[in-house]
Order: structure tokens, then C-alpha cells, then sequence
């Protein structure tokens, strides 16, 4: 799905001495690298403040426990995501309420938050899902008028624009209270490991959050509040920081490679190319088609057979989980996940996927169709 090892032997000798750098120093934790990379980063999302955290998990339980929120509060989230974003709601006892995604975007659905809102909804937390930016103008309407903090799950999407009605153009996860990502290394900004940050405009949210990510520490030795231990090594900072360099280009290049895809599939009869909403840009984490009657798993093997990776992201809703309480949602609630779990592929995606390559994967995932 990923070529790591291509995209690394393009800025070997940059990333080589910058880590041997950090070596060198022995600024292991919270070193000067560290903070390079928050302040790059914080002119490259045009955001006050960015928080460098252990991973994009931690980044969204932090920005949750930064919000003082009691359990039993519910926290509205999507069905069609990663296990994360629902998995930190649970552990801090707060009440997730998953609801549907929008057929087009795969991304949190504005009619079913608009259902969900009961006077104990605190937080929002929509998923930026596969590089594309939610509904922010909706979203944020929503969180005024109800007085709920929304919390952005930028974990596939760092990089992605989002313009406003108005024609003001803002950053993915630079919208809402706060923004959570991560770098893990197949995202599109990734790290050589795990890591992770939090973003937001907001002086007293990021003053807490930056207490909760060391031990809940203020002054030295003083502790304000709970807090964990989550931090982002210095290597990995100074990887990121030769990374972000080329995430434009790396953007552009994942663009290309889904136009290519759209081009080739976007007339096939019962497949359907990735909607772009016309007021985003969208990253491409994944490219993900919906195929109508597809068998998934036949697919991915022929795929496979054929050395093509192909992944179901994601082959099960949320609500259906054993982890997650099934038995508080109603299946039917869930048409649109329910059946996108259904017809959804997601083709290899990357920066380094030259012509030869996307026409190879086209025409056998064809040649399946044609098939069957
Ligand atoms: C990857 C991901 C996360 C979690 O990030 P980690 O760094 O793996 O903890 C959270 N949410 C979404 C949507 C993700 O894709």
C-alpha cells in the first residue's frame, strides 16, 4: 500500500545527518529538534500552537481530558473511522455516539450529528477520513450554537485545505478548538516510528494540554492535574522536520497518482471515484473506490495474486464492534456505513507510484471486474 523504502532513499543523506545530529547531541527528549518542528509546523498549519505528543491516539485522549469533561458526557464521533478516535472516548468514561457517515465523502454526516445533540453532547470529534476535509463550516456552526467543543481528527489528512463560504482558507485540523494527528510511519506526514501532535488557537487549551502530555506538570516538580507521559523523541522530530519540507510535493505526488486512478476507473459502469468536495483540497491518504456488488475479499486475493496489495478500510462499523457496547446503537441508524463497509476498496497509495505501476494496478483491477 506504501513504499517507504523509496521515498527514504530520496532524502537518505538529509535525514541521515539530521539523525546522526540528534545522536550526536544526546538530546533525546524535548530537545532542540523538538521544538524546530513545533514552530515549523505551527507556520505551516497557520495555528498558534502545536503540541508534539507520543502519537495520534494520545494526541486525541489529551485534547479530551483538556476539556474537563465528566463521565457520562457524550462525545459525537463517526462509525466509518479508525478504532481509535471512538477507543479514547471509552477509556476516559465518556459516552460515544457514533453516528452515520455522508454516502459521498465518507466522513461524518451533518443531518445525523444534528440528531445526535442531547444537552449532555460536549465534544464533536469529526475524521478528516482519507484526506479529506469534513463539513468544518456545518460543523462549526453546529458547535456555536450548542456550545460543544469540536475536536478534529487530522490523523489522514495533515495538509488538506478547507475554504470557507466567506473564501477564507484554513488548514485541516486548524478549524475546530482543537486538531489531532499522527505519524505514524504510513500517514502522510509520518516519522520513523510512532509520534504524534495537537494543535489550537486557543492560549488556555494548549497551556493545559502541553501540562497533561508531561505528567500534568506546570511548574517543575508541581503537578496540576493528571496528566501521562507522552512525548515525541527528538529523532523523530528531526525526520519530521525534513519530511515537512517535502509534504507539498508529496501531496502533488499522491494527487496525481488518484487522478490517474479517477481518470481510468471514472467510466466504468458500477464503480464509483472518489468525490472531492469543490471547497476542499483533498490529500489522499487513500484512494478508495466504491464498487456496487463487489466482492471484496475475492478482489483483494485476485489482487493479491497479482502482487497488488488492496485493503478494505474499514470492513466492519464501529457500531457493530464487541469493544465498543453493540447493543447501545441500532443497526439501522447506520445505513450508509453499513453498506460502505460493503463496497469499499482501497487501492496502493503513495508517493512513489510512477505510471507503469497505477496502469498495471488499473488494468488488473479491471480485468477482475470484467470477470465477475
Ligand atoms: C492513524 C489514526 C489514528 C491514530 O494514530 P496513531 O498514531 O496510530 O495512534 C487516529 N485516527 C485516525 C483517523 C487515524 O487514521
Amino acid at each position: 500500500m506504501v513504499d517507504l523504502v523509496t521515498q527514504y532513499e530520496k532524502i537518505k543523506s538529509e535525514v541521515d545527518a539530521a539523525t546522526q545530529g540528534v545522536f550526536g547531541s544526546a538530546q533525546f527528549i524535548n530537545g532542540p529538534e523538538v521544538k524546530h518542528f513545533q514552530k515549523e509546523l505551527e507556520e505551516y498549519l497557520d495555528v498558534k500552537h502545536v503540541i508534539p505528543c507520543a502519537n495520534g491516539t494520545d494526541a486525541l485522549q489529551v485534547a479530551l481530558m483538556a476539556l474537563g469533561l465528566k463521565p457520562g458526557d457524550e462525545v459525537i464521533t463517526s462509525d466509518f473511522t479508525f478504532a481509535a478516535t471512538v477507543e479514547v472516548i471509552g477509556l476516559l468514561q465518556l459516552t460515544p455516539v457514533l453516528v452515520d457517515v455522508d454516502q459521498d465523502t465518507f466522513n461524518i454526516s451533518i443531518d445525523a450529528i444534528q440528531k445526535a445533540i442531547t444537552p449532555k453532547t460536549k465534544a464533536i470529534i469529526p475524521v478528516h477520513l482519507f484526506g479529506q476535509p469534513s463539513n468544518m463550516e456545518a460543523i462549526m456552526e453546529i458547535a456555536e450554537a450548542n456550545n460543544i467543543t469540536i475536536v478534529e481528527d487530522t490523523a489522514q489528512a495533515i495538509g488538506a485545505k478547507y475554504t470557507f463560504s466567506n473564501g477564507e482558507t484554513k488548514s485541516a485540523g486548524a478549524i475546530g478548538h482543537i486538531g489531532t494527528t499522527s505519524f505514524f510511519p504510513s500517514k502522510n506526514l509520518g516519522c520513523f516510528g510512532d509520534g504524534g501532535a495537537i494543535f489550537t488557537n486557543d492560549d488556555d487549551l494548549a497551556e493545559k494540554m502541553r501540562s497533561i502530555v508531561n505528567h500534568g506538570m506546570g511548574v517543575r516538580y508541581y503537578y496540576d492535574r493528571l496528566g501521562v507521559n507522552s512525548r515525541l523523541d527528538s529523532v523523530q522530530a528531526a525526520v519530521l522536520r525534513i519530511k515537512l519540507g517535502h509534504l507539498d510535493e508529496y501531496i502533488a505526488a499522491r494527487q496525481k497518482a488518484a487522478a490517474y486512478y479517477t481518470n481510468h476507473f471514472k467510466d466504468i459502469e458500477g464503480v464509483e471515484t472518489p468525490y472531492i468536495a469543490p471547497n476542499v483540497s483533498h490529500v489522499f491518504h487513500q484512494y478508495t473506490l466504491k464498487i456496487e456488488g463487489l466482492d471484496q475479499f475475492a478482489c483483494q486475493e485476485f489482487m493479491k495474486s497479482k502482487g497488488i496489495p488492496a485493503m478494505i478500510y474499514y470492513p466492519m462499523p464501529l457500531h457493530t464492534q464487541k469493544a465498543y457496547g453493540p447493543e447501545q446503537f441500532k443497526h439501522e441508524d447506520f445505513a450508509i456505513t453499513n453498506k460502505l463497509c460493503k463496497t469499499v476498496i482501497s487501492l496502493p497509495m503513495h508517493t512513489e507510484l510512477d505510471q507503469e505501476q497505477l496502469a498495471y494496478i488499473c488494468t488488473n483491477l479491471t480485468e477482475f471486474l470484467n470477470r465477475s
